[in-house]
């Protein structure tokens, strides 16, 4: 792999970076507004005093790790609906806020998208490649995500990494093409994708 395809690589891992983190910010924000609300409510300690310093208090925790599969408009959503419901003057669960939920969809978190009329995938978003296994050192068949797989959040939309090899050179996809022997399979990312994924290509290699 040349210097440009490591380059490359890295740009597409730092902007997953990004991505990951802007939707780490844009959670902690809206689960410190809800915290701050169920705490004026329910007359919660956010903090406790550790060794003469602040810190979060047990219950803040408690709720953070309890509330993690959320997406932040499904924690304000579902703390709206509780303090509108009968059982307002009573403090919630996690399990009460979840279930308050059920039917909000988590849209607002980084989504895999996927082409459904793809021919490397036919629609399932993975496509398969033989690795070694580290464990046994066998040639194993895995599942990686596809070339048309793009992860969305906030307008973005990121290729994830393991698509982000570089595209093959015209020399490499003919001499590929000439290995595997059959002129019918040009597409050029399906050929370019097997010839990365399997050092050695026999004749094996059918076309999709
Ligand atoms: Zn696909």
């Amino acid at each position: 792999m040349g210097t440009e395809a490591l380059d490359k690589r890295q740009q597409q891992q730092e902007q997953l970076e990004i991505l990951k983190s802007s939707y780490r910010s844009a959670w902690e924000g809206a689960f410190g507004q809800f915290m701050f609300l169920m705490a004026e409510q329910y007359s919660l300690e956010l903090t406790v005093s550790v060794n003469g310093q602040m810190a979060e208090s047990p219950i803040v925790k408690f709720w953070k790790e309890s509330l993690q599969s959320l997406t932040p408009n499904q924690m304000r959503e579902g703390l709206k609906r509780y303090m509108k419901s009968d059982r307002r003057s009573f403090k919630p669960t996690p399990g009460d806020i979840e279930e308050n939920v059920k039917d909000v969809a988590g849209v607002d978190k980084p989504i895999k998208k996927y082409s459904p009329d793809c021919g490397g995938c036919h629609g399932t978003g993975f496509r398969m490649v033989e690795r070694r296994s580290k464990l046994t050192g066998n040639t194993v068949k895995v599942a990686v995500d596809c070339f048309c797989v793009r992860i969305e959040y906030d307008e973005k939309s990121v290729a994830p990494v393991e698509r982000q090899l570089p595209p093959p050179s015209q020399e490499d996809l003919e001499k590929v093409a000439a290995k595997i022997g059959n002129v019918g399979c040009r597409d050029q990312r399906l050929v370019g994708g097997r010839q990365r994924d399997r050092p050695h290509i026999g004749a094996d290699v059918g076309c999709p």
